[in-house]
């Protein structure tokens, strides 16, 4: 069955500044979704404009994975859509945060703390290591590959300690970041990937958007098992 995709963008820069209206004529959203959509997965995108965010219990109902980009305007972003995405995930919709999605309402719900770094702007390079090459979110993509102009994120990154790190970037001014991140909560998984910042044309790179593409495909909802809460009566016969 085809993966269904939400791609969530918060819009603002693209509104704001012409050069990224020029880098992403079509929005982040739509760089990513058209990424996504060449992949193979049915794509469709919300953003902050639209009510509740484009994210109605409808649209997430239908969503398999929603991936998120936002920068600056988290905040806006509001309790009840933000809780809505948190409920989906422990419910099984899969959640990729990319970029400062990572200081996104969802993403720090789901982590429990402040998911803070240290960061830099001036275009240094990054480079972006498989750490753990096994990974099928490293699939297709080489031990290292280097993104020419970037943000710098540096550790400490106050996140709880991964299930996985999937990738290690290391940074021109001798700063290193856990860039590649999984989690789970509840029957949901959680990829957190740093790349993406709006300045430069990272997200038309072909590997970052492999790793997109894997993402999306590794959190993708299973089925499991059947779950009953609360108290109930033994399972083996007392008598
Ligand atoms: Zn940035």
């Amino acid at each position: 069955m085809t993966l269904q995709v939400t791609v969530w963008n918060e819009n603002v820069h693209e509104q704001e500044e012409p050069e990224v209206a020029e880098r992403y004529p079509d929005g982040i959203h739509g760089a990513v979704a058209e990424a996504l959509a060449e992949r193979g997965f049915e794509t469709r995108t919300a953003t902050l404009q639209e009510p509740e965010h484009g994210l109605t219990e409808d649209v997430i109902d239908e969503t398999d994975v929603l991936v998120w980009w936002s920068h600056c305007a988290n905040d806006e972003v509001s309790d009840d859509v933000a809780s809505r995405v948190v409920d989906a995930v422990h419910e099984g919709m899969g959640f990729v945060p990319l970029h400062s999605g990572k200081n996104s309402k969802p993403f720090k719900r789901l982590m429990g703390t402040t998911c803070n770094i240290k960061y830099r702007h001036g275009g240094e390079t990054e480079r972006v290591w498989a750490a753990d090459p096994g990974h099928p979110i490293a699939d297709g993509l080489p031990e290292s590959f280097e993104i020419p102009s970037t943000e710098m994120y540096g550790e400490p990154y106050d996140i709880p300690e991964p299930d996985r790190t999937v990738f290690i970037s290391w940074f021109e001014g001798g700063e290193v970041f856990r860039s590649g991140v999984c989690y789970r909560r509840g029957r949901g998984r959680i990829f957190a990937f740093r790349p993406g910042h709006e300045e430069y044309p990272i997200l038309y790179q072909d590997e970052v958007q492999q790793v997109i593409a894997n993402a999306v495909e590794w959190a993708a909802p299973t089925e499991g098992s059947d779950a009953v809460w609360g108290e109930v009566e033994p399972a083996e016969s007392t008598e």
